[in-house]
């Protein structure tokens, strides 16, 4: 079982086949995805779909592109959308001063906004770091404590001990299999394996040889596959761990008995880590059929 950490469902151009796309992920053993919302409307719509598939989970949050385009109505949107019980997280958050589509203080107020909602909510925050790392670093040690992940960690191994040193877990998607990124292949040799989650980031960033196609979960495998090369480690085992630290993470139900009697997960680990995430799996069963989209 592969748990996909980060993937834009929603998105348009999964609109033609995502039931394939979701078919193919579970075929080739994806078959937990995190479904991470970017601004209110792609939020909504990842809980909309999460609540029509086994083991899909939602995020809410403003991506830092968008954070020029959220006020108060929609911070108070994603702020209730947040506080549900099966929202897993908050974000994708964070700072991009590579594309600064939003101003710098914009992002900047969006993405400690967003720190402060994930620790008053105790949820887990998804961050988005492009060029931005001492920025990112500075904003997080206001928040000590604060949970999270590292998400889409595209850094080398000198950028590294800071994240680790605040706690967080660090994601790996298409980019580590890039031949040029022996930075990023460095750094994610050196995570501890207790920190280390898998993504695709789909649509976006495909594997090598896939690329320059539409990413979609299934492809995390090739994530994988390259984690266990650069670490010495069996993909099996690594699978295993990363779908843990993701449960864990997010407040999943243990991945031993995931999907199969909801309520009855009784995994030490998550239910004292996160208890917010155990509620999400009580109330799992009781998602309202037509929840708003
Ligand atoms: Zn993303």
């Amino acid at each position: 079982m592969l748990t996909d950490s980060h993937a834009h469902l929603y998105w348009k151009n999964f609109d033609e086949d995502r039931p394939a796309v979701l078919a193919r992920a579970r075929a080739a053993g994806v078959t937990r995805m995190i479904v991470v919302g970017t601004d209110v409307a792609s939020s909504r719509a990842a809980f909309a779909l999460s609540a029509g598939e086994p083991e899909l989970y939602p995020t809410a949050g403003i991506h830092p592109h968008d954070s020029c385009a959220a006020g108060p109505a929609e911070r108070a949107a994603i702020e209730e959308l947040c506080a549900r019980p099966e929202c897993v997280g908050v974000g994708e958050t964070g700072l991009d001063w590579f594309k600064n589509f939003s101003p710098r203080a914009e992002q900047l107020e969006s993405f400690l906004w967003q720190l402060d909602l994930a620790r008053r909510l105790d949820k887990p925050v998804v961050i988005h770091c492009r060029d931005t790392h001492e920025d990112t670093v500075r904003c997080l040690a206001q928040f000590p404590g604060v949970r999270g992940v590292m998400h889409c960690y595209s850094m080398g191994p000198e950028e590294l001990a800071p994240y680790l040193e605040a706690g967080l877990c660090i994601s790996f998607s298409g980019v580590v299999t890039y031949p040029k990124n022996d930075a990023n292949r460095a750094a994610a040799a050196r995570v501890p394996q207790e920190r280390l989650l898998i993504e695709t980031d789909c649509p976006y960033l495909a594997p090598q040889g896939q690329r320059g196609k539409r990413n979609e979960p299934a492809f995390v495998v090739a994530v994988l596959a390259e984690l266990a090369r650069v670490r010495g480690e069996g993909a099996e085992e690594l699978a295993r761990a990363t779908t843990a630290n993701a449960a864990l993470l997010f407040g999943l139900p243990s991945s031993g008995s995931a999907g199969l009697q909801p309520g009855s997960v009784s995994s030490p680990s998550s239910s004292l880590h996160d208890p917010g995430g155990r509620k999400k799996k009580e109330n799992g069963a009781g998602l309202e059929p037509g929840a708003p989209g």
